[in-house]
């Protein structure tokens, strides 16, 4: 077994690169991918990790791509890490996530919550502030019944804490992981919210002009139908067909 989705305390996971590959290893897993939301910051410490244990780490990333009603993202793998260009492109992308939170604050204690962006940084430990972490601290203080309570209520797309993001467009990020020597994934193709599977087969057709090469087919939340219609597409299009769990430690999403 390979798992290649995984988040760690670089992006919104709990577990350190270190912790994380133990944890894979332990688990009998014969590699897994470092897939962080918008960084590669844990891919140099996963990496040594590996080594040190005889495990296989690959280096990857996920960025968030636009896409007006849903929500699209592009895993990349063996990108060159260390890649100049490729850093202070992503780079965008963590000050755009920097700048989103204060808004997400914003409009938390607009509605009544006692929150502060100090508590929040706190509970990122190390890494870079996401959501899972706002759903923690209110989870913590009581706002909620569980983190997916938080997403529900306050969160997600279209609730009312909601604070979007610059996002590069799909084609963008596909370039962006392609010249950095990576292979670019569509991660969890269940979260486009195609309303049928023609309307899902275009989106990816256009992706592949872009430089898709594969379609994240196993993924922890596709239903049994899903992954069927995902791999038949895969294979209609020639695409690569992945797998992975979008592991996050206990932190959800
Ligand atoms: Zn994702
Ligand atoms: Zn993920």
């Amino acid at each position: 077994m390979i798992d290649l989705h995984t988040h760690s305390t670089a992006s919104d996971g709990n577990l350190s690169p270190t912790a994380l590959v133990e944890h894979a290893c332990k688990m009998n897993l014969e590699a897994i991918a470092l897939t962080d939301h918008d960084t590669v910051g844990g891919v140099g410490e996963a990496l040594a990790a590996g080594e040190k244990n005889g495990f296989e780490v690959i280096p990857g990333i996920e960025i968030s791509a636009e896409s007006p009603n849903s929500t699209l993202h592009i895993l990349g793998y063996y990108i060159d890490y260390r890649d100049n260009i490729f850093l202070q492109n992503i780079s965008e992308l963590q000050k755009a996530r920097a700048e989103r939170n204060p808004g997400i604050i914003k409009k938390l204690q607009g509605l009544g919550i006692e929150i502060s962006y100090e508590e929040v940084i706190e509970e990122s430990g190390t890494g870079l502030v996401g959501r899972p972490h706002f759903a923690q601290v209110l989870l913590k203080k009581g706002y909620v019944k569980n983190t997916q309570d938080a997403f529900d209520r306050y969160l997600k797309k279209g609730a009312p804490a909601y604070e979007d993001k610059f996002r590069f467009p799909p084609h963008e990020a596909i370039s962006h992981i392609l010249n950095a020597g990576g292979i670019p994934v569509l991660a969890h193709p269940n979260t486009l919210s195609c309303q049928n599977t023609a309307e899902l087969e275009s989106i990816v057709s256009d992706l592949k002009k872009y430089g898709l090469k594969g379609i994240e087919v196993y993924y922890s939340e596709h239903k049994s139908q899903q992954t069927k219609v995902y791999h038949q597409i895969a294979d209609k299009l020639g695409l690569l067909i992945t797998g992975g769990s979008d592991f996050h430690g206990n932190n959800m999403k």
